[in-house]
């Protein structure tokens, strides 16, 4: 697949602020899969349909409309008319969307959309399983790491400029537990392609990691 680059990894590996200036920088569409997951979790909650509920959750799925638009403050995520780009970055979003994201209806509506929204290539995808279930044949696979005392760091300090009091332990419990749930679920777990090139960002800062992906894209297209 030409001209789709996948970036997958845990919570605070960096992957975001790496695929958007990547993306920026290519004139790529960014691809935030972690965001749509995050869509169906919170219609899920509006809509009182629980996690045990397979098929009701795949029908939430299958008549989401979802859609990416660029606002002034980069990409903002309209679900139906209502901008729920604030909205889906809550404690509890986080939690939730790991948990509906491990429910097989839900993961083969929503490959089904990302595909679609990837088909005309020029993307870069971010998620958890980009490059091994959604984009197998991608060119191009990056997975980012970090240790989890730096990535525990990267979101404290995210939730701090949101105002928002939090110690950093809570923080850390939560990024462990969910990284855990992710790994460890049966469908599409988190883990690295088989071909993705690892990048541990512990001690790079962003220039660097993007100065090692175009590197590396530089040395695949050559
Ligand atoms: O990347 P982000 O933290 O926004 O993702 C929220 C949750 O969505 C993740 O914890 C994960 O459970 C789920 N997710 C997924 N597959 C993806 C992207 C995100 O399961 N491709």
């Amino acid at each position: 697949m030409e001209g789709v680059i996948t970036i997958d990894g845990p919570a605070g590996s960096g992957k975001s602020t790496v695929s958007i200036l990547l993306a920026k920088q290519l004139g790529f569409f960014y691809l935030d899969t972690g965001a749509m997951y995050r869509a169906v979790a919170l219609q899920a909650e509006r809509e009182g349909v629980g996690p045990e509920d397979g098929e009701a959750l795949g029908d939430l799925c299958r008549n989401l409309e979802l859609r990416f638009e660029e606002g002034e403050t980069g990409l903002q995520l309209y679900l139906e008319e209502d901008d729920i780009s604030s909205a889906i970055r809550s404690p509890e979003m986080d939690m939730l969307s790991s948990t509906v994201s491990a429910v097989g209806e839900v993961r083969e509506a929503m490959t089904e959309l990302q595909r679609k929204m990837g088909s005309r290539g020029r993307v870069v995808a971010e998620g958890r399983d980009m490059g091994t279930v959604v984009f197998p044949n991608a060119i191009h696979k990056f997975f980012l790491t970090a240790s989890t005392r730096v990535r525990a760091e990267r979101r404290y300090r995210e939730r701090i400029e949101r105002g928002e009091n939090v110690p950093l332990t809570e923080v850390e419990e939560d990024l462990i537990k969910r990284d855990e749930q992710d790994s460890t679920r049966n469908i599409a777990p988190l883990r690295p392609a088989g071909d993705a090139i690892i990048i541990d960002t512990d001690t790079m800062n962003i220039e660097q990691v993007i100065q090692t992906i175009h590197d590396a894209v530089r040395m695949k297209s050559l």
